[in-house]
């Protein structure tokens, strides 16, 4: 029986052109452009110059600090320029602009590891230095987020298949695919935890993926496939574990103060391929979708490849009247093409007007629909419009900083108030009042 969580809302899954397509690998670009900050935490300072020679895997950003994860070259080439480049959460970030010299040489660094040989310590410092971050768009530094909170311990690693965003199956390509490696990335996760319990999550419209895990996995393992119903945003990680394992995070609190660790699937793949052949977070599968794209699918692509590049690949039948970095809920609409992919990229949608609908948004009707469906049980239409006047203190006390920005009010929200957006906004502004003090 298919699990789930309370709230929620249903969009239209629009994952028909491109769920069973296999991942194809799109060629390298002329240039890469390398934000120096693809992860949650303290920008990465460059450890390259203007005309240095780089080879593919070498490290070429990092910073001391507790939240924080290097960058590597994802091609070998000469560094053309280290200057403030668009990104994909909209703002400009400090970037490693490298120009391909298509030889792929690579650094001596790149060297596989055999999980059998490291201590957890060992599997948690080469996490940082491979560069590993959450590749489901949150981009947490995977081996902060395996450190217990003080005085607790971990005892679940659950991985999100859940894929819930509509359009998307860069994920579900990866578990139907890369099933192997997506075991092995859960048993070094397992590993570096310290726990013996593993799950993964996966609604139940990906029963391929279903079935390529449960035959990937040996039989002395303890880890549990668990099927979800389809549902938005079950991927979210209060919601998965409510799901998967029928435990609530408290409100305020993280998965690791009730002892679990969440991550995405693609970034267990990651691991494994990392630890099989020794690089570095160079590379990963995105979807490349929406009525505009000639060409829809699954690409396997270098960090640092343009969207304009891989839309020129895919080819655009029509101006496109939306173009989005994710999906149509969490996405962020990108103002040009010409922004790289980061770690954190799942898709690249180019939306016609027909797909994305944008009503002007009208009088609040206080009919409920928002609160109905948001999973985290807290006001959606007081805090946005508390956030709307400035009024910081009463959208706090409503939750605003509980609200993890799903999207599932604005899409339920029969006046088009775009109360997701109103809330984010709120709460950038809550975090930036304390830390002006
Ligand atoms: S208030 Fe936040 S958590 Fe609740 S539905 Fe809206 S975006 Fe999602
Ligand atoms: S769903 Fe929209 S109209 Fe209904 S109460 Fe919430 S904000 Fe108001």
């Amino acid at each position: 029986m298919a699990k789930s969580f309370v709230g929620g809302v249903h969009p239209p899954c629009r994952k028909d052109r491109t769920h069973a397509l296999p991942i194809e690998r799109l060629p390298v670009p002329k240039t890469v452009v390398i934000p120096l900050s693809q992860h949650t935490g303290k920008v990465n300072a460059p450890l390259v110059a203007v005309g240095d020679r780089v080879l593919l895997g070498q490290k070429i950003g990092d910073i001391d600090a507790p939240i924080a994860c290097p960058v590597h070259a994802s091609v070998s080439g000469r560094v053309t320029a280290v200057e403030m480049r668009y990104h994909t959460n909209g703002r400009e970030v400090l970037s490693i602009v490298i120009e391909n010299d298509f030889t792929d040489e690579l650094h001596p660094t790149v060297q596989p590891k055999n999980l059998n040989d490291m201590s957890a310590a060992d599997v948690l410092r080469w996490l940082r230095e491979a560069g590993i971050v959450g590749m489901g768009g949150g981009g947490f530094p995977t081996h902060a987020k395996l450190a217990p909170p003080p005085g607790g311990t971990l005892d679940t690693v659950l991985l999100n298949g859940a894929e819930c965003e509509p359009y998307l199956t860069a994920d579900h390509r990866v578990m139907v695919e890369w099933a192997d490696d997506v075991i092995l990335g859960l048993r070094c996760l397992m590993k570096a935890a310290g726990v013996k319990q593993g799950y993964i999550g996966v609604e139940v419209n990906k029963t391929d993926a279903l079935t390529a895990l449960r035959q990937a996995i040996a039989p002395a393992l303890d880890i549990q496939i668990v099927p979800l119903a389809v549902k938005y945003p079950q991927g979210a990680e209060q919601q998965l574990i409510a799901a998967c394992l029928n435990r609530t995070v408290p409100k305020g609190k993280r998965p690791v103060h009730i002892g679990v660790v969440v991550n995405n699937v693609h970034t267990a793949q990651a691991i494994a391929h990392s630890l099989r052949t020794g690089f570095p977070s160079i590379e990963r599968v995105i979807t490349v979708d929406g009525a505009c794209v000639e060409r829809p699918g699954n690409f396997l692509v270098r960090v640092g490849t343009s969207f304009a590049d891989i839309l020129a690949v895919c080819g655009l039948a029509s101006e496109p009247c939306k173009l989005l970095s994710g999906g149509p809920m969490m996405g962020m609409a990108m103002h040009t093409s010409a922004v790289p992919v980061s770690k954190c990229t799942s898709g690249i949608l180019a939306l016609s007007r027909a797909e994305s609908p944008a009503g002007e948004p009208m009088t609040c009707v206080r009919c409920a629909a928002c609160i109905d469906v948001c999973p985290m049980f807290i006001y959606p239409t007081l805090i946005a419009q508390y956030g709307e006047r400035g009024r910081l203190e009463e959208a706090e006390k409503y939750g605003a900083l509980v609200c993890h920005e799903c999207g599932a009010c604005t899409y339920a929200c029969p006046s088009h108030i775009p109360l997701m957006q109103w809330i984010r906004r709120a709460k950038s502004d809550i975090y930036a009042r304390r830390e002006r003090g």
